[in-house]
């Protein structure tokens, strides 16, 4: 009897069933399930269950309990000199430490990590860059193209993980490994194809394995894919210690590196580039390039100052209020969250008497970011009103405030990072919460901020007063 079972794993988030779906029932994406054999049923189940029957004694060894107050361990890092990939990396690359950089393809994430390899390399860092994607001419033209000419990068075109293991040699062994991208990566020993998930694991294990045992900071390249025929990075995020996303839309010219993960630092970090044909530039101040378009004195649009990471960020929130002919009227939203929408215009409705039921409702978080901070309501409140009465907020205006049920409005959190952001962009008004006034640095916050005016409000009935005409 043949010992080889059909099961199917799920190519987004790494799921294994013994039924084929349409639909994964773990996490609902479609047509992503692909059929791998396992030798002898899934093996780690075996494993532990022979573990159980045998009578060996296993010599265990004792876990070593530690003080909380302790010194908390300093990791030693490698700085790229990209001061925003350092930033998400939370200082630097840790060494021996694996980071995935996930992305769309066709984001730029082989155009960072090239780079990077020159910043490196400019440092004395050993950097040895595998491509899976490109043949060797072609990263040389890319390289020429981004004017890289550090010369002491070593370069191979190849997919066989076993190859790679075998060819880097203790002579040859580089501080950084880049590989690009795990989905061409194959070990010989797999029947599956390249790109599945248990070759994307079995190769993302091994290189993990040789990176550790050699004290390889190891860079690993990961597609996001949208059809699900290619196992994505979530199936790999259990394995690595750092998690970075590449971001942004095509067409535009910058790009949001993020970390999701970090055993090493803080989560939710951000870095921003701009792209153009030569390579990423960081941006340092990245509020200053997400208003370049503000138009000071429109109506429908607002700024808020949000906190990406520990990074304060003006956006502008652009809102647009049309008359409906339909049944239920559209309500479209890019870069925040529908239901919070139809809460705030269901508070607008029956605590401020801004009836928008009949009414399409655009709205718009310029620049292509998303916010998940629900201390954007009361900016999104200020652009609907706006809006809705064509009238325009007092000139250079932001608003911070999460906004409640009965129309109250909360206090928010980071409030001196928001405002000394839009203090240095030349912001003169602010709308925020009066219930941060209780908070005991508020005093001293508002004496040193002379230039920003502080309107306080309770209710969204208080911001009738920036609405009038004339
Ligand atoms: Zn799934």
């Amino acid at each position: 009897m043949s010992n080889k079972k059909t099961a199917y794993s799920c190519q987004s988030c790494g799921a294994i069933h013994f039924k084929w779906a349409g639909k994964c029932p773990d996490c609902g994406a479609w047509n992503s399930m692909i059929e791998e054999f396992t030798e002898g049923g899934a093996t780690h189940f075996t494993r532990i269950s022979e573990e159980k029957n045998s009578t060996k004694k296993v010599a265990r060894k004792k876990i070593d309990l530690v003080k909380l107050d302790g010194q908390a361990q300093e990791y030693p890092r490698i700085q790229t000199n990209i001061k925003e990939l350092d930033r998400v990396l939370g200082g630097g690359l840790v060494q021996a430490s694996v980071v995935l950089i996930g992305g769309d393809p066709g984001i730029g994430k082989s155009t960072l990590l090239l780079q990077t390899a020159d910043y490196l390399a400019k440092a004395n860092v050993k950097v040895i860059y595998i491509s899976g994607e490109e043949s060797i001419d072609q990263i040389r033209l890319r390289a020429r193209r981004m004017g890289i000419s550090q010369t002491s990068i070593e370069l191979a075109a190849t997919t066989n993980v076993g190859e790679i293991v075998a060819s880097i040699t203790p002579e040859k062994r580089p501080t950084v490994i880049i590989i690009d991208s795990i989905q061409t990566m194959f070990l010989d020993e797999l029947s599956s194809a390249p790109g599945t998930v248990s070759q994307v694991r079995a190769a993302a294990g091994e290189l993990t394995i040789f990176a550790k045992k050699n004290n390889i900071t190891l860079l690993i390249v990961s597609h996001v894919t949208k059809d699900g025929q290619i196992a994505g990075p979530k199936v790999l995020e259990h394995m690595v210690d750092t998690v970075l996303y590449f971001e942004g839309e095509k067409d535009l010219h910058f790009r949001i590196l993020r970390t999701v993960k970090n055993r090493f630092g803080a989560a939710n970090e951000i870095g921003v580039f701009e792209m153009d044909e030569t390579g990423l530039t960081e941006v340092s101040n990245p509020s200053e390039l997400f208003l370049t378009s503000y138009e000071r004195d429109t109506s429908g649009t607002c700024v808020f100052a949000g906190i990406e990471g520990s990074r304060p960020l003006l956006l502008e929130i652009q809102a647009l209020v049309s008359p409906s002919f339909m049944p239920t009227p559209r309500r479209a939203v890019v870069g925040w969250d529908v239901n919070r929408l139809a809460m705030v215009i269901a508070v607008l409705n029956s605590r401020f008497g801004l009836n928008l039921f009949d009414k399409e409702v655009y709205l718009n978080i310029v620049g292509g970011l998303k916010i998940e901070e629900t201390a954007a309501d009361l900016a999104v409140c200020c652009a609907l009103i706006s809006a809705a009465r064509d009238i325009a907020l007092p000139s250079s205006t932001i608003a911070i405030g999460e906004i409640g049920l009965t129309g109250e409005i909360r206090m928010v959190g980071n409030l001196e990072a928001r405002l000394k952001e839009a203090e240095k962009l030349g912001f003169k008004n602010c709308i925020l919460p009066k219930a941060n006034e209780k908070n005991k640095n508020f005093a001293v916050l508002k004496k040193s901020l002379p230039e920003l005016n502080l309107h306080t409000v309770s209710h969204i009935r208080d911001l009738a007063k920036f609405f009038k005409k004339g």
